[in-house]
Protein backbone atom coordinates (compact mmCIF):
# COMPACT_ATOMS: atom_id res chain seq x y z
CA UNK A 1 0.00 0.00 0.00
CA UNK A 2 1.84 3.25 -1.24
CA UNK A 3 2.00 6.09 1.97
CA UNK A 4 0.24 9.24 1.88
CA UNK A 5 4.53 10.52 0.82
CA UNK A 6 4.44 8.57 -2.05
CA UNK A 7 1.29 9.68 -3.13
CA UNK A 8 2.80 13.56 -3.22
CA UNK A 9 4.22 14.33 -6.33
CA UNK A 10 5.97 16.98 -7.44
CA UNK A 11 5.31 16.52 -11.45
CA UNK A 12 4.20 19.07 -13.33
CA UNK A 13 2.44 18.86 -17.01
CA UNK A 14 1.26 20.85 -19.65
CA UNK A 15 -2.57 21.16 -19.85
CA UNK A 16 -4.83 23.21 -21.77
CA UNK A 17 -7.44 25.62 -21.04
CA UNK A 18 -10.50 26.27 -22.88
CA UNK A 19 -10.42 29.93 -21.77
CA UNK A 20 -6.49 30.61 -21.18
CA UNK A 21 -4.40 28.39 -23.31
CA UNK A 22 -1.77 26.17 -22.40
CA UNK A 23 -0.20 26.09 -18.76
CA UNK A 24 1.91 23.79 -16.20
CA UNK A 25 -0.53 21.72 -14.10
CA UNK A 26 0.91 20.72 -11.04
CA UNK A 27 0.32 17.33 -9.40
CA UNK A 28 -0.30 17.90 -6.10
CA UNK A 29 -1.49 14.53 -4.95
CA UNK A 30 -2.61 11.16 -6.51
CA UNK A 31 -5.08 12.20 -9.29
CA UNK A 32 -5.34 15.86 -8.28
CA UNK A 33 -3.79 18.30 -10.53
CA UNK A 34 -3.68 22.27 -10.27
CA UNK A 35 -6.42 23.86 -12.12
CA UNK A 36 -5.45 27.07 -14.52
CA UNK A 37 -3.71 29.29 -12.53
CA UNK A 38 -5.41 32.39 -14.53
CA UNK A 39 -9.59 30.19 -13.76
CA UNK A 40 -8.33 30.04 -10.03
CA UNK A 41 -7.74 33.65 -10.23
CA UNK A 42 -10.67 34.63 -11.73
CA UNK A 43 -12.97 32.27 -9.61
CA UNK A 44 -11.59 33.45 -6.59
CA UNK A 45 -12.46 37.40 -7.44
CA UNK A 46 -15.44 36.08 -8.48
CA UNK A 47 -16.32 34.82 -5.02
CA UNK A 48 -14.83 37.67 -3.26
CA UNK A 49 -17.37 39.94 -4.93
CA UNK A 50 -20.27 37.87 -4.65
CA UNK A 51 -19.26 37.53 -0.43
CA UNK A 52 -18.96 41.22 -0.68
CA UNK A 53 -22.34 41.74 -2.50
CA UNK A 54 -23.88 39.52 0.17
CA UNK A 55 -22.62 41.18 2.94
CA UNK A 56 -24.01 44.29 1.75
CA UNK A 57 -26.94 42.82 0.66
CA UNK A 58 -27.62 41.78 4.24
CA UNK A 59 -26.37 44.87 5.72
CA UNK A 60 -28.90 46.79 3.55
CA UNK A 61 -31.40 44.36 4.90
CA UNK A 62 -30.30 45.47 8.62
CA UNK A 63 -30.74 48.94 7.82
CA UNK A 64 -34.07 48.47 6.37
CA UNK A 65 -35.26 46.56 9.41
CA UNK A 66 -33.70 48.87 12.16
CA UNK A 67 -35.59 51.66 10.03
CA UNK A 68 -38.83 49.52 10.19
CA UNK A 69 -38.07 49.28 14.10
CA UNK A 70 -37.54 53.06 14.33
CA UNK A 71 -40.63 54.16 12.41
CA UNK A 72 -42.81 51.35 14.42
CA UNK A 73 -41.23 52.25 17.89
CA UNK A 74 -42.32 56.10 16.71
CA UNK A 75 -45.93 55.47 16.93
CA UNK A 76 -45.94 57.00 13.02
CA UNK A 77 -48.83 55.94 11.12
CA UNK A 78 -48.24 54.38 7.73
CA UNK A 79 -49.79 57.02 5.58
CA UNK A 80 -46.97 59.74 6.97
CA UNK A 81 -44.06 57.66 6.80
CA UNK A 82 -43.17 59.50 3.18
CA UNK A 83 -43.49 63.01 5.06
CA UNK A 84 -39.63 64.03 4.05
CA UNK A 85 -38.89 67.61 4.14
CA UNK A 86 -37.24 67.21 0.56
CA UNK A 87 -41.17 66.25 -0.35
CA UNK A 88 -42.49 69.06 0.97
CA UNK A 89 -44.06 71.47 -1.72
CA UNK A 90 -44.24 75.17 0.03
CA UNK A 91 -47.08 76.88 -2.04
CA UNK A 92 -46.69 79.86 -0.59
CA UNK A 93 -44.46 81.89 0.95
CA UNK A 94 -45.56 80.97 4.55
CA UNK A 95 -45.30 77.42 3.55
CA UNK A 96 -41.67 78.62 2.35
CA UNK A 97 -40.57 79.97 5.41
CA UNK A 98 -42.49 76.93 7.43
CA UNK A 99 -39.98 74.90 5.59
CA UNK A 100 -36.68 76.94 5.87
CA UNK A 101 -37.64 76.64 9.71
CA UNK A 102 -37.90 73.29 9.61
CA UNK A 103 -35.04 72.24 7.37
CA UNK A 104 -33.10 74.57 9.97
CA UNK A 105 -34.62 72.54 12.97
CA UNK A 106 -33.92 69.16 11.74
CA UNK A 107 -30.42 70.07 10.30
CA UNK A 108 -29.04 71.87 13.83
CA UNK A 109 -30.90 69.55 15.84
CA UNK A 110 -28.02 68.55 17.98
CA UNK A 111 -27.31 72.24 19.37
CA UNK A 112 -31.11 73.00 19.78
CA UNK A 113 -31.69 69.47 21.18
CA UNK A 114 -28.98 71.13 24.25
CA UNK A 115 -30.92 74.08 24.71
CA UNK A 116 -34.61 72.14 25.01
CA UNK A 117 -36.01 74.38 22.19
CA UNK A 118 -39.51 73.25 21.04
CA UNK A 119 -41.47 74.43 18.41
CA UNK A 120 -45.28 74.17 17.61
CA UNK A 121 -46.44 74.33 14.08
CA UNK A 122 -49.49 76.83 14.01
CA UNK A 123 -52.18 77.04 10.95
CA UNK A 124 -54.77 76.11 9.09
CA UNK A 125 -56.35 72.20 8.28
CA UNK A 126 -54.13 70.93 5.21
CA UNK A 127 -50.96 73.82 5.40
CA UNK A 128 -48.46 70.78 5.96
CA UNK A 129 -48.32 70.99 9.84
CA UNK A 130 -47.75 67.53 10.29
CA UNK A 131 -45.96 67.04 7.08
CA UNK A 132 -43.07 69.35 8.46
CA UNK A 133 -43.00 67.57 11.76
CA UNK A 134 -42.99 64.62 10.49
CA UNK A 135 -40.46 65.36 8.35
CA UNK A 136 -38.58 66.66 10.89
CA UNK A 137 -38.76 63.73 12.57
CA UNK A 138 -37.68 61.46 9.63
CA UNK A 139 -34.56 63.03 9.51
CA UNK A 140 -33.44 63.34 13.04
CA UNK A 141 -34.62 59.76 13.90
CA UNK A 142 -31.17 58.35 13.04
CA UNK A 143 -29.76 59.37 15.85
CA UNK A 144 -32.61 60.13 18.42
CA UNK A 145 -35.42 59.29 19.47
CA UNK A 146 -38.96 59.91 18.58
CA UNK A 147 -42.52 59.55 19.17
CA UNK A 148 -45.72 60.62 17.51
CA UNK A 149 -48.35 61.21 19.59
CA UNK A 150 -51.31 63.42 20.22
CA UNK A 151 -51.93 66.28 22.84
CA UNK A 152 -54.53 64.03 24.04
CA UNK A 153 -52.66 61.00 24.35
CA UNK A 154 -49.67 62.99 25.81
CA UNK A 155 -52.18 64.00 28.40
CA UNK A 156 -53.60 61.03 29.00
CA UNK A 157 -50.00 59.23 29.68
CA UNK A 158 -49.10 62.20 32.33
CA UNK A 159 -51.90 61.61 34.02
CA UNK A 160 -51.73 58.15 34.51
CA UNK A 161 -48.38 58.59 36.11
CA UNK A 162 -50.60 59.86 38.85
CA UNK A 163 -52.26 56.77 39.57
CA UNK A 164 -51.22 54.87 42.91
CA UNK A 165 -48.82 52.26 41.95
CA UNK A 166 -47.49 53.80 38.76
CA UNK A 167 -44.16 52.24 37.40
CA UNK A 168 -43.79 55.98 35.61
CA UNK A 169 -43.50 59.49 36.42
CA UNK A 170 -44.53 62.19 35.12
CA UNK A 171 -41.04 63.31 33.74
CA UNK A 172 -40.13 60.02 32.02
CA UNK A 173 -39.80 60.00 28.46
CA UNK A 174 -40.92 56.38 28.61
CA UNK A 175 -41.34 54.48 25.54
CA UNK A 176 -44.47 51.77 25.47
CA UNK A 177 -43.04 49.13 23.17
CA UNK A 178 -40.23 48.10 25.27
CA UNK A 179 -40.68 50.08 28.37
CA UNK A 180 -37.34 51.86 28.01
CA UNK A 181 -36.31 55.15 29.45
CA UNK A 182 -35.85 57.26 25.78
CA UNK A 183 -32.01 57.52 26.89
CA UNK A 184 -31.34 53.95 26.91
CA UNK A 185 -28.57 53.13 24.50
CA UNK A 186 -30.22 51.41 21.39
CA UNK A 187 -32.91 54.57 21.09
CA UNK A 188 -31.12 57.07 20.45
CA UNK A 189 -28.29 59.30 22.47
CA UNK A 190 -30.46 61.81 23.57
CA UNK A 191 -32.10 62.15 27.07
CA UNK A 192 -34.70 63.78 25.46
CA UNK A 193 -37.48 61.95 23.40
CA UNK A 194 -38.58 64.04 20.37
CA UNK A 195 -42.38 64.54 20.30
CA UNK A 196 -44.16 65.15 17.50
ZN1 LIG B 1 -8.18 29.18 -17.64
Amino acid sequence: MNSIKDMISDKEKPQDCEVHGQYISKNYFGQIWGKCPDCSKQEAEARIEREKAEGEAQKKERAIKLWAAKIGHAQIPERFRDRTLNSYIAKNPGQETALAFAQDYANNFEEICKTGRSVIFVGKPGTGKTHLAIGIALQIMVRHTVLFTTVQRAIRRVKDTWTKGSEESETDDRCDQCNCLSRSADHGRSRRAVWI
